[in-house]
């Protein structure tokens, strides 16, 4: 992962730094208990997460100087007595680095992933960042083995609006191989990681789940960047999803299909047929 210079001052002047994870028991389920946790956190100047916790309750990381981690423990700690029942444990932790102090589990916006013939066949891979889908082209299209990295072009941003197309173009055609949304992870906030070439994210689709990385590797002219799929229990070792999954999740049909009914259509398509990879 790709540090940047700051590490070298957070050794030194803020050495003494610690960090802790905590699971906060109900009744911090409470609706806006996490964004005041997260509020708390910031204006304490500690970096880390807080996430809400399967069957109520929070679970958070911070880290920072170690009297704005003993306050942080004293608010939960007060939230928790004034709530009546439930608990918190603390527990020490390594520091991992974090930038922000974030909120997990959050939607972040939509993704979908199309699959796309026109001069060449690939995949377009889109997130939606302030509004914009940035956009990647894989001609290969994603995988769920973490063993596997994917080629992925940066190109230009498209609009939210074109994120359902479906059809066949002048060129060839496209299909909405996957669609859902997506939460924004890693220890730099976005759209900042997207900028330092490093952006972790978990993907909430039909065909892809889980935790996914995207590393800049060649920044100049047309900036590449490979995808990866993280190890967790989304992670499918030695799988194809592509292959194994063709189908447009809008339609039920693969691209050949919308392809082969543009043909019939129209004469002019005749001939014009995606190279596969
Ligand atoms: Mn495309």
């Amino acid at each position: 992962m790709p540090r940047r210079p700051r590490v070298a001052r957070v050794q030194g002047a803020r050495g003494e730094e610690r960090a802790i994870r905590a699971i906060v028991r109900s009744p911090l389920q409470l609706e806006g208990a996490r964004e005041g946790v997260r509020d708390k956190a910031r204006a304490l100047g500690l970096s880390g997460w807080v996430l809400s916790a399967d069957g109520g309750g929070l679970t958070l990381h911070a880290e920072g100087m170690p009297i704005a981690i003993d306050a942080l423990i004293a608010f939960l700690a007060e939230r928790v007595a004034h709530g009546g029942a439930g608990g918190v444990e603390i527990e020490e932790v390594p520091r991992e680095g974090h930038e922000q102090f974030a909120l997990r589990g959050v939607s972040a916006g939509g993704f979908v992933v199309k699959e796309h013939a026109a001069n060449t066949h690939h995949f377009d891979m889109r997130l939606e960042v302030a509004g914009v889908m940035r956009s990647w082209a894989l001609p290969k299209g994603p995988s769920l083995d973490p063993a596997v990295k994917r080629l992925a072009v940066e190109v230009p941003d498209h609009s939210i609006e074109q994120n359902e197309f479906e059809g066949p173009t002048g060129a060839g055609g496209v299909v909405l191989w996957d669609r859902g949304l997506y939460e924004q992870g890693g220890r730099v906030a976005w759209p900042e990681a997207l900028s330092r070439g490093h952006a972790v994210f978990v993907l909430h689709g039909e065909k892809l789940r889980g935790g996914f990385a995207l590393q800049r590797t060649r920044a100049s002219g047309k900036p590449q960047w490979l995808l990866l799929k993280r190890r967790d229990e989304e992670a499918r070792p030695a799988s194809d999803v592509v292959a194994e999954r063709p189908a447009s999740v809008l339609s039920g049909r693969t691209l050949e299909q919308v392809l082969a009914a543009a043909r019939r259509r129209d004469p002019a398509l005749r001939g014009v047929a995606p190279e596969r990879p």
